[in-house]
């Protein structure tokens, strides 16, 4: 059961992990929505200022139409009613009436004062609604003959007040409002029409637009899948999508290299680190072994034994200390605590554990010193960096087994610390991979220090974190010299 829960636990998070991915828009649909909004409301725009632009236009030319018509109207009734012009017959003032209205394209009638028609006397409406007019007109003209220009709902008017064979009524011209009704629904259908099309031109286009955009993105995150599934040999490429697309495809080149090398030095890491081990667990084994078979009941034999076995688990232990703090110093675990120090006194003191080996193997130890060189920086990290270094040196120096430790003040703001011995050097191709190797194995070197293989890892990493500017000279056959330059302080 317990086996089970435990199983289901990273299926959920992939699960979830892969819905928060889904929830997200495509660029497609950004695309698409932002171009057809702003294409949108541009139609809207345009459709609707068109449309108030028409439909004054319209109104203020049917307005002048109906007074210039109903003013020439006017004029050819009044002109049948002067008193040298023959008169008219009832019959003869529908027809001129009609003919008038025709000619000039407008309605035209007369109605008396109550809303009764007058002329042209046939079907036209009803009588209640020129009632309604009449009244109006009435209200309108007071005492005046008019003429008096009005709009209602949905005609536009011109009246004057004249007698009618002798009744009291009104010339009525007016024109409907029809044609602007029919304009606007033109124009409503035209924006409707020209929105649809606009959509379409949008879809079309984000669809091209976006299509261009990610393609780089889609290609770029395949190669991303295979590199995440450990294909170091994936090639992200910008293309001619852009300055930022190639700066992306770089990054990602960067980052594969990076990861690749990282990848590669942890698994020499941890070959290098097990083959490590393995040695003097081997020998502890095969030594506790002995002990207890052969060397058990001779002390003299047994002791010996007893004390490769002290120093393989001494190995062990060191090999162990310089790998945690290796890791420390890689996960910024170890912050810098920098203080002021005697940098001369404390490489004597480093020196100093050194000491034994002058005493019991017959090294050449020497000093140039000066006195009171001080320096900011943290001063237990540095002791462990001069430790490593001088413990190299005397590793590796030659058969005269001289090894010679330097500190100076090397300008007004620097001082120099250096170390050098006269072995068989680095030849030049390998400088440079010194300090990444996490371990080399020098089995074959009898070291009078115990090496771990990771000594320079860590002085550079300390020695990065400060900013200090370090480095080696080394001639193949001649030895080399280690330096490190500290900032210059005041005692
Ligand atoms: P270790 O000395 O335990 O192998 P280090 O990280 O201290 O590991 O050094 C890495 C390698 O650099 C050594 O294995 C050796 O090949 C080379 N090296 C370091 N110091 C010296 C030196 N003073 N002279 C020659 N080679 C050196």
């Amino acid at each position: 059961m317990a086996k089970d829960k435990d199983l289901k636990k990273p299926k959920q998070k992939k699960q979830r992990r892969y819905k928060r991915k889904q929830r997200s828009t495509s660029i497609f649909f950004l695309l698409w929505a932002a171009f057809s909004a702003v294409a949108l409301l541009i139609v809207l725009i345009f459709g609707f200022s068109q449309h108030f632009t028409l439909v004054e236009t319209h109104t203020q030319e049917i307005q002048r139409n109906v007074i210039q018509k109903g003013k020439q109207i006017t004029l050819s009734i009044e002109a049948t009613m002067q008193p040298n012009t023959p008169p008219l017959s009832e019959k003869e003032y529908h027809a001129y009436l009609r003919y008038l209205s025709r000619v000039n394209d407008v309605g035209a009638l007369i109605f008396d004062k109550e809303g009764k028609l007058l002329c042209p006397k046939d079907d036209y409406g009803d009588d209640l609604s020129y009632a309604k007019i009449a009244k109006l007109l009435d209200k309108k003209l007071g005492n005046e003959n008019g003429p008096v220009v009005l709009q209602t709902e949905n005609e536009y008017i011109y009246a004057v007040r004249l007698s009618y064979f002798g009744a009291e009524g009104y010339l009525y011209v007016y024109e409907t409002m029809e044609i602007l009704d029919s304009v606007a629904h033109q124009m409503v259908l035209k924006t409707v029409m020209t929105a649809i099309f606009v959509l379409l031109l949008t879809f079309a286009v984000s669809s091209g637009i976006s299509g261009w955009l990610t393609k780089p993105i889609t290609e770029m995150t395949e190669k991303a899948k295979l590199f995440a599934a450990g294909d170091f040999g994936v090639d992200f490429r910008g293309g001619d999508y852009g300055s930022e697309m190639v700066e992306l495809a770089n990054t990602l080149n960067f980052a594969r290299d990076e990861i690749f090398k990282a990848d590669r030095m942890q698994k020499e890491l941890i070959a290098n680190v097990s083959h490590d081990f393995k040695t003097p667990l081997t020998m502890i084994k095969a030594y506790s072994s002995m002990i207890k078979e052969i060397s058990g009941d001779n002390p003299e034999k047994r002791n010996k034994h007893v004390q490769v076995i002290i120093d393989e688990a001494d190995r062990l232990t060191s090999l162990v200390e310089d790998l945690l703090d290796l890791s420390k110093l890689r996960a910024g675990i170890n912050e810098l605590k920098p203080t002021k120090f005697d940098l001369s006194a404390y490489t004597y003191e480093i020196l100093e554990r050194f000491a034994y080996l002058q005493e019991t193997q017959g090294f050449d130890l020497r000093a140039e010193i000066d006195d009171g060189v001080w320096t900011e920086a943290d001063e237990h990290k540095i002791g462990q960096v001069l430790y490593n270094l001088i413990g190299n040196a005397v590793n590796y120096t030659g058969e005269d087994k001289k090894v010679l430790v330097q500190v100076k003040k090397s300008s007004e703001t620097t001082a120099y610390f250096a170390v050098s011995d006269t072995g068989a050097g680095i030849p030049e191709e390998e400088l440079p991979t010194i300090w990444q190797r996490y371990y080399r194995s020098s089995e074959m070197h009898k070291r009078p220090v115990k090496g771990t293989g990771l000594g320079l890892s860590i002085v550079k990493i300390i020695l990065e974190l400060h900013g200090f500017k370090f480095g080696v000279k080394s001639e193949v056959g001649k030895g080399s010299t280690f330096y490190v330059v500290f900032p210059l302080r005041e005692e």
